[in-house]
């Protein structure tokens, strides 16, 4: 498997599903979600022009980031209260604020060390039990007491859709998704809704066509593990 040749068609992909739906390709980047991935394979990506790097783990982050240089850092998974001091600057957005106690700590952390982290609200629009974030009929008063706190900087919402043989399937979640960040940005004061992050390999394409300006892709480029 040739992951560079990978990364060329995801890029088509999100080329062809921008310009269905009447997009510039520009609004979209795509973040590679190198979770198990050797940092072998990831150079070969980052020669291939790939800047944009996803982990879902702080201690993988942390290992694989001095190894892989001149590239920005994406946290897209569930992050520990815990391992927020070791990851707060050493990444460009974390996609997954998804409850009270983690907004805390962050701000607590990031106004120690005089820095502002930019943030994603993960909003769980499907639903699923197993699934990260919070409710959307909460995410108005959870964005507005983030909005609130210093050292946290509100940049958009993520959601991952629910696993479905068809992505069809899920585009009233995206679609939900982009709908909630339209009624935020007009109601709740200090946040900036300039980003979307949803889409994952299974359904990016579903995504773009529904407004993601963040697609977060691993298995496409890097086959399963
Ligand atoms: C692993 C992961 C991805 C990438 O998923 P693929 O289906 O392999 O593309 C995206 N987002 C998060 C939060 C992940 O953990």
């Amino acid at each position: 498997m040739n992951v560079v040749e990978n990364l060329e068609r995801v890029r088509e992909a999100i080329k062809r599903a921008a310009a269905r739906a009447g997009r510039r390709v520009e609004e979209i980047q795509l973040v590679a979600v190198t979770k198990g991935v050797p940092v072998a394979v990831i150079r070969e990506l980052v020669a291939a022009g790939q800047t944009a790097l996803g982990e879902n783990r702080a201690q993988e982050l942390l290992a694989k980031q001095p190894q892989v240089p001149g590239v920005e850092w994406h946290f897209v998974g569930s992050l520990q209260t815990n391992k927020v001091r070791a990851v707060i600057d050493k990444i460009v957005l974390l996609h997954s604020l998804d409850r009270l106690g983690l907004a805390l700590e962050l701000d607590r952390r990031a106004q120690q060390q005089g820095i502002v982290v930019p943030v994603l609200i993960q909003v769980n629009v499907s639903g699923e039990a197993s699934k990260h974030g919070v409710a959307p009929e909460e995410a108005g008063a959870f964005a507005r007491r983030v909005a609130s706190l210093p050292g946290l900087a509100v940049r958009g919402l993520m959601t991952m859709a629910p696993l479905v043989r068809d992505p069809e399937e899920v585009r009233p979640v995206f679609r939900r998704l982009r709908e909630l960040a339209r009624r935020l940005q007009e109601e709740v004061a200090g946040v900036e809704m300039k980003y979307l992050s949803m889409g994952m390999s299974n359904d990016f394409e579903v995504a773009v066509e529904e407004g993601s300006t963040l697609v977060r892709v691993g298995t496409a480029i890097f086959g399963r593990k």
